[in-house]
């Protein structure tokens, strides 16, 4: 390919709202451009990517057996209603209207359109199990599309659903998946882990595991034990707890008897607990958090130590509620007696839920539940019930790790890719079913995998990210070698060049020849840019069929980042290089 002729409009800066650096270098190499919040074009060389990142997907999923389909994007809102998703998924799911004012959506996922396809069209035992999958569009109105191509509102994903006729073949299928996606994303050059993960959503009565590329943008903390290798989403994530080493000395005291009573204090316009952290000069670990939630309408309180976090996945789970939001002002408007920012269990007259760590507290600061008034020294399971003690936080730094005890680790993640165990919901809930051998009516039992296709774009370019540009894989690159000479005006150079390029494209190479009548210092600032893992430079030495090559992996190695080359030992080295795309 002649770059002269590419549209890759190149940037020296990033628009401002680029804050991540893959999103930034994804801009300024003229890979993507914005169109709208989360919505994007690919040109080509971001399309060559994309296309690279698809077929590793596509060679992965075939190799573990699944089947290729593609299903509609515009669905028949009835079709969500029969899963009950259509009020349930919320803001997110993109909804229209066609000329005759039915309902559609614009598919966020699949579950919906694949189990329907198998209701009407599989139904014995023997055409099970089966796996289908698709690489397409989907939509999601995201509350915060962000950092480009990692949460876009219209992006990519590969969904694939399995059917199968129990619990122990559809085992098998998520053992397959989940060796398939660690090869995908070695394949793409990405460092990752693999990590236990909450439902969410989806929903589903089995085991799910999230693909999560480390990256400190990533929205996701993920939990790990050095020493034994335990991985989990943070709102999965098991530990146990940690006391502090104050909290021991506390725990003396009360043995020696020394037991405070409780204090009013006088903490006028103090409401959080930074704010009371500072005023009272006390750390958080001392004080309790009184949180107020509806559960399916129900006002309840839940209780965190003031260093915590509250869980609502767990709480959710512990209330055993279909519905659990944080009670905001409106619902607290017919609570007058309720102190906000001044709350705490002592007189609350609300069923409360009390967190493990602050039921171990000997004594804590709280709300008062009167404005302007904290209490010191409460004593937890003495001047309040605990009716109900669960684990409803999450893990915290410091924490350790339930199987062997060490410290807990916390990183960032995006998270790529996540498998489920469905089992029989959506087959339940849209009356697919099967005859298995006796003749007896059964559900298939599903499991459902995603990854982020064009996600993967991005946590790809976030951690090939350099000062100057991505340095793509070579599995993925648009190109595998960029041919540049330093003046394409000089014959002998571009003679040299153009047998270059049909060398490499006679041993089924990919070529980019720089032959734009641009500055040195242009094209070799735009080839950074751009990261092909092979450049080749032809200058003066054109004459004797001497080149310079530099590489990702030259550069990775810290050896000088250009060595100078016979044309024919260039071409030997990009071979070597080059096989284990
Ligand atoms: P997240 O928690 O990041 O919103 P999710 O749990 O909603 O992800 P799934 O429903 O499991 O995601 O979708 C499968 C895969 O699709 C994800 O693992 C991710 O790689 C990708 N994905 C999800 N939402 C987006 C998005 N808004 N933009 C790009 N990729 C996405
Ligand atoms: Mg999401």
């Amino acid at each position: 390919m002649r770059q002269s002729e590419l549209l890759v409009p190149t940037l020296r800066e990033a628009p401002a709202e680029a804050d991540a650096a893959g999103h930034r270098l994804l801009l300024r190499s003229g890979m993507i451009r914005q169109l709208a919040a989360g919505i994007y074009s690919y040109l080509p060389l971001g399309r060559r990517v994309l296309l690279n990142v698809e077929r590793i997907v596509r060679e992965e999923m075939d190799r573990a057996g699944c089947q290729e389909v593609l299903l509609p994007i515009m669905q028949p809102a009835e079709l969500w209603e029969e899963s009950g998703r259509y009020t349930q998924y919320g803001p997110e799911l993109m909804r229209l209207k066609d000329r005759h004012t039915r309902q559609f959506a614009l598919g966020p996922t699949h579950e919906e359109v694949v189990t329907a396809l198998a209701r009407d069209e599989v139904n014995s035992y023997r055409k099970l199990p089966f796996t289908l999958y698709q690489i397409g569009t989907k939509f999601r109105d995201e509350r915060r599309p962000r950092f480009g191509l990692l949460r876009g509102r219209e992006f990519i994903m590969k969904d694939a659903y399995s059917f199968a006729a129990d619990w122990d073949e559809l085992d098998r299928t998520y053992q397959a998946m989940n060796s398939a996606y660690c090869r995908i994303l070695e394949r793409c050059g990405l460092n990752y882990l693999r990590v236990e993960a909450d439902a969410g959503t989806i929903g589903g009565q089995g085991e799910t595991h999230e693909f999560m590329a480390l990256a400190d943008v990533g929205e996701d903390t993920i939990v790990t034990c050095k020493q034994c290798g335990y991985a989990a989403n943070l709102e999965k994530a098991a530990f146990q707890s940690s006391l502090s080493a104050e909290h021991m000395e506390e725990k003396e005291e009360r043995e020696a008897g020394e037991v405070s009573e409780v204090l009013r204090i006088a903490t006028p316009d103090v409401r959080t607990i930074a704010e009371l952290s500072s005023f009272l000069n006390k750390k958080p670990e001392h004080m309790i958090k009184t949180l107020l939630y509806l559960a399916d309408g129900e006002l309840v309180a839940a209780l965190v130590r003031g260093d915590h976090e509250l869980n609502e996945i767990a709480l959710k789970q512990v209330l055993g509620a279909e519905e659990l939001v944080l009670a905001d002002e409106a619902a607290l408007a017919s609570h007058s007696q309720l102190a906000v920012g001044y709350l705490g269990p002592v007189g609350l007259g609300l069923r409360i839920i009390v967190d493990v760590d602050v039921a171990a507290m000997q004594q804590a600061i709280t709300g008062a539940n009167e404005a302007g008034m904290h209490l010191s020294g409460v004593r937890p399971g003495i001047d309040f019930a605990l009716d109900r003690v669960e684990r409803i936080r999450f893990a915290a730094e410091g924490d350790r790790c339930v199987a062997c005890g060490e410290p807990l680790v916390f990183t960032k993640g995006i998270e790529v890719g996540h498998i489920f165990k469905l089992g029989t919901k959506y087959s339940d809930a849209m009356g697919a079913a099967f005859l298995d051998r006796n003749g007896r009516q059964c559900a298939p039992v599903m499991g459902c995998y995603g990854i982020g296709v064009s996600r993967l774009v991005a946590a790809i370019a976030e951690q090939h990210a350099t000062e100057t540009g991505i340095r793509w894989p070579a599995s993925v690159a648009p190109y595998d070698v960029h041919l540049i000479p330093v003046s394409w005006k000089d014959e002998q150079q571009q003679k040299l060049v153009l047998e270059l390029e049909q060398q490499l494209l006679d041993r089924g190479l990919r070529v980019l020849v720089d032959d734009r009548h641009e500055r040195p210092g242009v094209k070799f600032k735009d080839a950074e840019l751009i990261g092909l893992p092979v450049h080749i430079v032809v200058g003066r030495g054109a004459a004797e069929a001497k080149v310079e090559l530099g590489s990702h992996q030259l550069a990775l190695s810290g050896e000088t980042s250009r060595i100078q080359l016979t044309a024919q030992e260039a071409i030997t080295y990009v071979m070597e290089q080059i096989q284990h795309r």
